[in-house]
Formats: C-alpha cells, sequence, structure tokens
C-alpha cells in the first residue's frame, strides 16, 4: 500500500504560536516532565510528557476507541483469556507497574493497538487471524514495547502529535486519509487515530524486538512471533483492505518479517522448543469461530462502505446477520449502512436491536439518535443522546447533536447551552460553524464591532 510510507514518518517541524501556548497550557497543568531516562534503553530521552500525562490521555481517549470499536468482547470468558495471556508477559516488561489491562473488542476489521497508559485491544478480526496463544502473546506484546518504550509520549515530545491531542482528548477520527475513520468520523465517533497513527519505523522495529524478548520470558515458542510476522506480511502482500489501519499505524515490511525470522534463529534460539499452545488458543476462540464467515462478511461490507458501495456492502450485511443474527457490531454496521442511504427508518430499527443485545454499549445510541433526527423525532432523540452521555460521557459531538435535537424541538435555550458546551471544546468545522451562527442569530454571542 502507497500509504504506508508516508504514515510512518513522523514529519518535523517546529510549533506554531498556537501549539506552544496549548504546550504552556499542559505544562502548567503538570504534565510535563523534561527531559528523561528511557526505561528501555536506560538513555535520555528527549521527554516532555510525564508518566501522568500518559495515564491521563490513555483514560480520556481509550473508552472513546473502544465504543468506536464496537464495545469490548460480550465473550467475558475470552476476554478474560486475552487479559491472562497479556498479564502473564507485564512482570517481565521494562515498566511492570503500568496500570495495564487487556481486552478483545467486537470491530470486525483486523487491528490491534495500546494507549500510553497501556491499555491494549485487539479486534475480532485480528484474533481470527492468529493460530496460536503465543502469537496472540507475540501480537500483545508488540503493543506492550511501544508502551514500555513510550513512543506515544516521544512522538508528543517531538511535536508530532502535539495538534491532534493538546486539548486531552483526540477528536480526530482514523488516520487521514483512511477511509475506516473518515467513516467513523460521520457519524460522530470519537476514533484515536491521530494518538495512535505515529509510530516511525524504528518505533516497529523497538517494538517487535521487545515484543519478542517479552514473550519469550513468559514461556512462548519464538515460533508465535514468526507466525504472527507471516500473518501479517500475508495481509499487507495482499493488500487487505480489512488491515489498512492496522499498517497505517504499525507499518509493516518485508523487513520486520526477516528481523523477526533472524532473530528466532540467532539471540532467542533457545526459546525455540517452547510451547505455542496452539489448541488452547483455538479453545478459547471457538465462539468467535463460529462466526468466522459472519465477521469476515462484515470485513467485505465495511470495505464496501469505505468505497461508498452501499447497496453491495448491504447484502454482505445481511448474508453475516444470518448466520449471527444478534451480533451488536453487524447490527450496528448495517443500521449505518441504512443511515448512508438515507434509509432513516431502517437505521433506526437496527441500531434499536443493536441496543437490546449490548445494552451497556455506547454507540447505539449514537447512531439511533442521529435517526431519530433526520424522522424529526427530536425530543427521543435527546433521549438516546442522554443516554449516551450517561454511558460514555466526553464525545462533544454527543453535545453538538443533542443541540441540534434542541434546535428541533424549538427549545432555544437547552440548545444554546449545548451549542456553548460544544464551541468551549471544538472550534472549527461545519458543526461548530451551525453551533456558532445559531447563538449569533439568537443573540446569546455579540459579534465584534456591534
Ligand atoms: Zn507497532
Amino acid at each position: 500500500m502507497s500509504t504506508i510510507t508516508t504514515h510512518g514518518l513522523p514529519i518535523q517541524r517546529p510549533y506554531n504560536r498556537r501549539e506552544f501556548i496549548k504546550l504552556s497550557a499542559l505544562a502548567s497543568a503538570g504534565f510535563l516532565a523534561g527531559c528523561a531516562i528511557n526505561p528501555v534503553t536506560g538513555k535520555k530521552q528527549l521527554m516532555l510528557m510525564s508518566e501522568d500525562w500518559e495515564i491521563q490521555v490513555d483514560r480520556q481517549n481509550s473508552p472513546h476507541q473502544f465504543s468506536t470499536d464496537y464495545g469490548k468482547l460480550q465473550d467475558d470468558a475470552l476476554n478474560r483469556y486475552i487479559q491472562q495471556v497479556g498479564a502473564a508477559m507485564i512482570p517481565y516488561t521494562h515498566r511492570p507497574k503500568m496500570p495495564y489491562f487487556f481486552q478483545g473488542v467486537n470491530a470486525a476489521y483486523i487491528n490491534a493497538y495500546a494507549f500510553p497508559g497501556g491499555s491494549i485491544a485487539a479486534t475480532r478480526g485480528i484474533l481470527l487471524s492468529l493460530e496460536s496463544e503465543a502469537a496472540l502473546s507475540a501480537l500483545i506484546g508488540h503493543e506492550l514495547g511501544h508502551v514500555n518504550a513510550r513512543h506515544t509520549a516521544e512522538q508528543m515530545s517531538k511535536g508530532t502529535l502535539i495538534q491532534a491531542i493538546a486539548g486531552g482528548i483526540s477528536i480526530y477520527a482514523g488516520t487521514k486519509g483512511d477511509s475506516y475513520g473518515q467513516l467513523a468520523s460521520i457519524f460522530g465517533m470519537l476514533g484515536s487515530g491521530a494518538l495512535l497513527a505515529s509510530y516511525s519505523r524504528d518505533n516497529e522495529r523497538e517494538a517487535d524486538r521487545l515484543g519478542m524478548t517479552y514473550m519469550v520470558n513468559s514461556g512462548y515458542g519464538t515460533e508465535g512471533a514468526v507466525q504472527l510476522m507471516t500473518m501479517l506480511n500475508g495481509l499487507h502482500k495482499g493488500s487487505s483492505g480489512a488491515a489498512s489501519l492496522l499498517f497505517s499505524t504499525h507499518p509493516m515490511s518485508q523487513e520486520r518479517y526477516d528481523t523477526t525470522v533472524s532473530l528466532a534463529n540467532s539471540e532467542f534460539n533457545y526459546a525455540k522448543g517452547q510451547p505455542l499452545y496452539r489448541e488452547r488458543y483455538m479453545d478459547n476462540t471457538a465462539g468467535l469461530r463460529r462466526i468466522k464467515t459472519a465477521i469476515e462478511k462484515f470485513q467485505q461490507a465495511e470495505e464496501l462502505m469505505a468505497k461508498q458501495s452501499y447497496d453491495k456492502a448491504e447484502s454482505s450485511f445481511k448474508e453475516g446477520l444470518k448466520t449471527a443474527p444478534s451480533d451488536y457490531a453487524g447490527l450496528l454496521m448495517m443500521a449505518k449502512c441504512q443511515y448512508a442511504q438515507k434509509k432513516y427508518d431502517q437505521a433506526l430499527s437496527f441500531s434499536e436491536q443493536a441496543k437490546q443485545v449490548y445494552p451497556r454499549e455506547a454507540q447505539a445510541n449514537h447512531i439511533s439518535g442521529l435517526s431519530k433526527i433526520q424522522l424529526k423525532k427530536f425530543d427521543q432523540a435527546v433521549e438516546d443522546f442522554n443516554n449516551y452521555q450517561n454511558k460514555l460521557p466526553g464525545n462533544p459531538n454527543t453535545i453538538f447533536y443533542r443541540g441540534y435535537a434542541y434546535e428541533g424541538m424549538g427549545n432555544r435555550q437547552k440548545s444554546a447551552d449545548d451549542y456553548s458546551l460544544y464551541l468551549q471544546q471544538v472550534t472549527e468545522g461545519e458543526q461548530a460553524q451551525h453551533a456558532y451562527q445559531r447563538l449569533v442569530e439568537w443573540g446569546v454571542i455579540k459579534q465584534s464591532g456591534q
């Protein structure tokens, strides 16, 4: 894929004035640490962000990314298993005291990611692509590598990320130019593409090596790391659309594969005979495997959505839902597909079904609220956005759309309150313009010169 080379390389440039002010604001909030010793290399590293900052950014952003990925797996046993595999590596990491946790998320596409405080997730798509527990530990180990070498904080310190998350939350959905991220942003979901998209090739090299060290030390055979690289290399060479976000955040290359194979045969050769636990992995993911065809249909449908082939996407979702009729992610993706085709009654119906199968997860409320706005059921839409806000606070889009629904109801006071609240968090884009214009019309904001 041609986009990978540009995505992998951080663009160096000096801070502009606005970013500098944001950085100063962070400094006064106590987030900046100055120079620090890198926990992995033991060398001095330009490190402006403190550990508190890493943990706070994680806590503010990761819940939104998990919801954008349709929430954590409803299969508690499988989540526990993923948690165990991750937790077993913690004592061997360079930062064993970080508040790590590991889980699967319902998204169908192929991805895994780590937030700087240690929240790590793998999608159903990637869990289905792995063939052993050792490969899973290599995947999680790689993500642990990013956290331990402090790659996000390092990119932030270099200025690569400052625009995206200086305000605390990343309102930037997906990677620029990435169709999956764009889809998320259309529906007002908060992704953390900007936060997660900045790993360089050097970062990848370091994370691969650390991941291998952690998994081998916790008792897995090196073949697990080779299996992971073989799988990634295959997806990469096949230009799999379902893995495009994975490769835009974690640049893949033949070199990564070759290095892993050569490390397995040299430095880590002693661990060759350690177990892979293939059967244990298959047992624990059996429930997932039963609906493998459905998840693959959802992957295809999502790719078609990204290409705006909505009717083809719809038949693919339909086929997937035949195998897995009460699949939260499938139902909600189908709701979005209906919405994109302006079939709002259908969008509402599918999002209501999604709510019923996973009441704790917030995203269905958002899609249902948006559909109700289109159907001019404004008061019911307000209820949905309130429910979303209760389940998952902190998404400024919810505030905007609730204000929009209040506007539809003719409730200017409440609408103005929400629009003001929104503008405190977001000052650019069409929504901000709409909110600003209304506040001026209603005399809440006096334009300069008046
Ligand atoms: Zn990576």
